[in-house]
């Protein structure tokens, strides 16, 4: 098997991939569904409804705030009853738009059959353009606007486009699913991204622990006779699908601190995004749904569904049979870098790909004890930093440090917190240090204006 892998750093977790085996089903459309304006990198979207209007799936109801942002459509057909500020996920209010669902029409040009079009349309603008009305953002965690990505700056040139279908967290599976069940549509969206920044080779990379999906997607590739795109099979290693470790998995080239991967030639874009490149462009359909793994030892049923953008959570764990007795945390996302869900009545976003339910004894944190300068922390960053400095930098508030020693560069991959053995809560740390000096960063920014 491959040794393709990143250079530095890195841990093995335990994948703990048990809802492997749940093919994607459709969760029933919920009554209600709260669209957040903000689900995105860059400008919140400018609602283009009022109340009392009658939508239908897939039309806009808020369009980009700014170059960097992204179309919204509505997920239902029904009634816009409220644009107001709802608790997100972590319990801060955002702007949504509440539509009652009445029925499930789609709007006019989407095509919502099953029928794979392979055809690619010649013209790379035009292409751009419906995978920005499509509403196309990075699906892999990120959220940031696919068609920005695509139309690099002047002077840049791409060599390589890489689909990350590495899914290295623990626990989810929603990208493993979509790989075996729409690997035909990810495989054409692959096609498009590569056309699209000129004919270049497109990686497709997989981790070694899903061995069906490598040997389906090769299949799909000999099947639809695509030229230019392979399948890289990866060693399984955290955080493999980090978008820096990745390039330096497969191309061997590295980004620099603050630099963006196109400056080494580099764009990566996850499976679930190349699927929405598929259904952006030759479907008309924009982005809607998508696939949340439900999963943890304690919950009752694993699963990985399609859900309807902006439905709440609390609506997808009682369809599964509810809050387990035993769960004292849900996480949105994977054990490692997913956030804690302080608020079941917010509702699922784009980029929302899991929800873990761990236990007590899981989510129990051996009392933190004194720094013994082991540096396994800086062993295991896959980014070069020495988180033990930053942790020290951040609590005693040295703002000015914390950028010297790159604190933006922390991808926030908890590899630190993972193989301390003082249980020092170094990503915590660092994380809210790395808040702080953006802040400064901006106030800088502002202040030369
Ligand atoms: S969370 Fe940040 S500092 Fe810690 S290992 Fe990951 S990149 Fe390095
Ligand atoms: S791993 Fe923990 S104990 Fe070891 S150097 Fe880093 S912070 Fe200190």
């Amino acid at each position: 098997m491959s040794k393709h892998t990143f250079s530095i750093g890195g841990v093995h977790p335990h994948d703990s991939k048990i809802s492997r085996e749940c093919a994607i089903e459709k969760l029933p459309l919920a009554p209600t569904v709260y669209i957040q304006l903000s689900q995105h990198i860059g400008a919140p979207a400018k609602p283009v409804v009022a109340v009392g209007d009658k939508v239908k799936v897939g039309q806009v109801i808020a369009e980009p705030g700014g170059f960097v942002s992204a179309f919204i459509h509505s997920s239902v057909s029904g009634t816009v009853k409220s644009i107001a500020p709802r608790a997100d996920l972590a319990g801060n209010p955002q702007m949504c738009i509440e539509i009652a669902v009445e029925g499930d029409d789609w709007a006019d040009g989407i095509d919502t059959s099953d029928t794979l079009i392979t055809d690619i349309p010649e013209d790379n603008k035009a292409i751009i353009e419906k995978i920005r009305l499509g509403g196309v953002v990075g699906l892999g965690g990120a959220t940031f606007p696919t068609h920005v990505k695509l139309s690099p700056p002047p002077g840049s040139k791409c060599d390589r486009v890489i689909i990350n279908g590495c899914e290295c967290e623990p626990y989810l599976t929603s990208d493993f699913r979509t790989l075996l069940e729409k690997g035909e549509q990810v495989v054409v969206g692959a096609a498009i991204l590569r056309q699209v920044m000129g004919n270049v080779p497109c990686t497709i990379a997989i981790e070694e622990n899903k061995p069906e999906a490598i040997a389906h997607i090769n299949e799909v590739i000999g099947k639809l006779g695509y030229k230019g795109i392979d399948v890289m099979p990866m060693k399984m290693r955290y955080p493999q699908g980090g978008e820096k470790q990745l390039i330096d998995a497969v191309m061997h080239r590295q980004v620099g601190s603050g630099a963006l991967p196109i400056s080494v030639g580099a764009v990566v874009q996850n499976v679930a995004t190349a699927l929405a490149v598929y259904d952006a462009v030759q479907k008309n359909k924009p982005i809607v749904d998508n696939s949340v793994t439900v999963t943890g030892e304690c919950f009752p049923r694993q699963a990985n569904l399609l859900v309807r953008v902006g439905t709440p959570l609390r609506y997808i764990i009682d369809y599964l049979g509810g809050v387990p007795e035993n769960a004292v945390k849900v996480i949105s996302g994977g054990p490692m870098m997913g956030r804690a869900v302080a608020n079941l009545d917010a509702a699922t976003l784009k980029g929302t790909g899991a929800l873990l339910f761990l236990t007590a004894e899981q989510t129990l944190r051996a009392p933190e004890t004194n720094c013994i300068r082991c540096g396994k922390c800086a062993d295991a960053c896959p980014m070069g930093l020495e988180p033990f400095l930053l942790n020290r930098l951040a609590k005693a508030d040295k703002l000015e440090d914390l950028e010297k020693n790159a604190v933006q560069d922390c991808i926030e991959c908890g590899c630190c917190l993972y193989s301390c053995p003082a249980h020092i809560p170094l990503l915590d740390n660092i994380r809210m240090a790395k808040g702080a000096v953006l802040g400064a960063i901006r106030a800088r920014a502002a202040a030369k204006k």
